[in-house]
């Protein structure tokens, strides 16, 4: 459908070996981990430059193809798959990290720099500071996670990912190129104001408006000794309470939430792990005994657990993130749904119903996001990936989750295609005509990631 002197153009912007249109090397970007069907996919190109990307984008706007931007591709709810064919751009190549400003606290990087590679590289050459990462696999990037709203670690004490970011740099749909923050006044990336502030407007807008090329990304000081505290409740109604008690502890880094009925010994209580730190033990146990009042105030009990799951709990990212089984056929995907607090009793509830009902097993849980104003709160659901009946027994769950989460004042969080129509269908009118007037402004040929957030796809 693309005439055939378009790959010859890619090839002549990248490099021959970083253009392709070949079936075995676009097999992989038409697949997603999650239950998304397959997407037919046309080109996929590797830019290493930004001139690069604006090239490819400047021909894709002369001829009218749409692009897709991606970076480790691991949402899991199909954000990376071409909903209306054309180029998947890989921004794997674009790895390198620019600057580490110390004293301002942020990291200047390229947008394939991912989480494990910045964590690597801060505690070789920096190891005072730190970066909020996810409980992703290490392969994902940066900007990937803090262009959708992700949260990690550092959420409950600093907000979501996307708070995080101080500046960008983005190739606009038509090619050009725009600085956003104080980097665009001064040499230095260190804010989002005191100027109008655009970057909220490239968050959770899925690369329909432009393709991110750098991205200044908040970091923190980090503390000597750090260590988690279990919790068990029995009540759901308790955990409002609880978690409200928790977070007005100053002393908190991270908490969250398990509910599942594997392994056996969670089954019937609500998990709750909560994470401290500080300079010395002193004050490690100090801020332990607070918490464990707390926990006994607030309706649940301290539990000791085995040394060895500390090891497993205190990993960054966490194990969950490897136990992922992707390559020999297992699925899951989960509805990240954020919540208002005083809605996870309903959203428990509605979590095991959903899934004892297409006989999944109930794996549930939270991250508290700044002080409990606002819960990442998830529902997985397994499958496998050989089964397709599987596969649709899951889908059918997770359409059923967000009907659930939106009744309940919920916002489905990096939502796939079918949820971001349910989104819509119940957004102010106002807001969805704000954004798509704004869309057609910057990218009048409709090329950047079309379908998505769009009425009619
Ligand atoms: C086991 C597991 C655990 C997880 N745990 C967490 C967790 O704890 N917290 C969390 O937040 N997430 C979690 N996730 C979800 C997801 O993996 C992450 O949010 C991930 O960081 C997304 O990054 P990515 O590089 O894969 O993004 P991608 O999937 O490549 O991209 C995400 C979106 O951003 C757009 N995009 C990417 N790069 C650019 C760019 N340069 N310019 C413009 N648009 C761009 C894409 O088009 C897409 O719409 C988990 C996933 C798994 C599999």
């Amino acid at each position: 459908m693309f005439d055939d002197s378009i790959i010859k153009k890619l090839q002549d912007i990248t490099g021959p070996e970083f253009a392709s249109n070949k079936p075995e090397d676009l097999y992989i970007y038409g697949i997603d981990p999650g239950a998304s069907l397959p997407r037919k996919v046309d080109f996929v190109v590797m830019p290493k430059t930004v001139e690069e990307v604006q090239n490819i984008v400047k021909l894709a706007n002369k001829k009218k193809i749409p692009i897709v931007p991606m970076g480790g591709g691991l949402t899991l709810s199909g954000l990376t798959l071409p909903v209306k064919g054309g180029i998947v751009m890989d921004l794997k190549r674009m790895d390198r990290i620019l600057e580490i400003n110390e004293k301002s606290r942020y990291a200047l990087i390229e947008p394939g720099v991912t989480t494990g590679q910045l964590k690597a590289y801060l505690e070789q050459h920096h190891p005072d500071l730190e970066n909020s990462m996810p409980d992703a696999p290490p392969s994902v990037t940066i900007a990937g996670n803090a262009l959708i709203h992700g949260s990690g670690y550092l959420s409950q004490k600093y907000g979501d990912h996307g708070q995080m970011i101080n500046g960008l740099e983005v190739v606009l749909p038509n090619g050009e190129l725009c600085k956003l923050g104080s980097c665009a006044v001064s040499e230095f990336w260190f804010a989002r104001g005191p100027i109008p502030d655009m970057i909220g407007l490239f968050i959770s807008s899925f690369g329909t408006l432009g393709i991110i090329t750098k991205l200044s990304y908040k970091l923190y000081p980090k503390p000597k000794l750090r260590t988690c505290v279990f919790g068990l409740a029995k009540d759901p109604n308790a955990v409002p309470e609880l978690l409200h008690g928790v977070t007005e502890l100053d002393i908190i880094e991270d908490v969250l939430l398990g509910i599942q009925d594997k392994p056996e010994w969670m089954k019937g209580y609500i998990t709750l792990i909560t994470y401290i730190t500080g300079n010395d033990q002193a004050e490690i146990d100090e801020k332990i005994k607070i918490l464990k009042k707390v926990y006994r105030k607030r309706g649940a009990r301290y539990m000791k657990v085995p040394d060895r799951y500390y090891d497993i709990f205190l990993e960054k990212p966490q194990f969950a993130a490897k136990a992922a089984d992707f390559r020999k056929g297992g699925g899951f995907e989960y509805v990240g749904a954020m919540l208002p607090l005083e809605k996870i009793p309903q959203i428990i509830s509605k979590g095991y119903e959903i899934s004892n009902n297409h006989g999944i097993i109930p794996t549930m849980g939270a991250r508290i996001i700044g002080k409990a104003h606002n819960i990442m709160f998830f529902i997985s659901y397994s499958f496998n990936r050989a089964d397709p009946d599987d596969i649709a027994n899951a889908r059918q769950a997770l359409h059923e989750t967000n009907v659930e989460v939106l009744k309940l004042g919920g916002v489905p969080w990096k939502p796939e295609l079918e949820a971001q129509k349910m989104i819509m269908n119940k957004m102010d009118p106002n807001y969805l005509k704000l954004f798509s007037s704004i869309r057609k402004l910057l990218d009048p040929n409709g090329i950047m990631n079309p379908g998505n957030w769009e009425v009619e796809n």
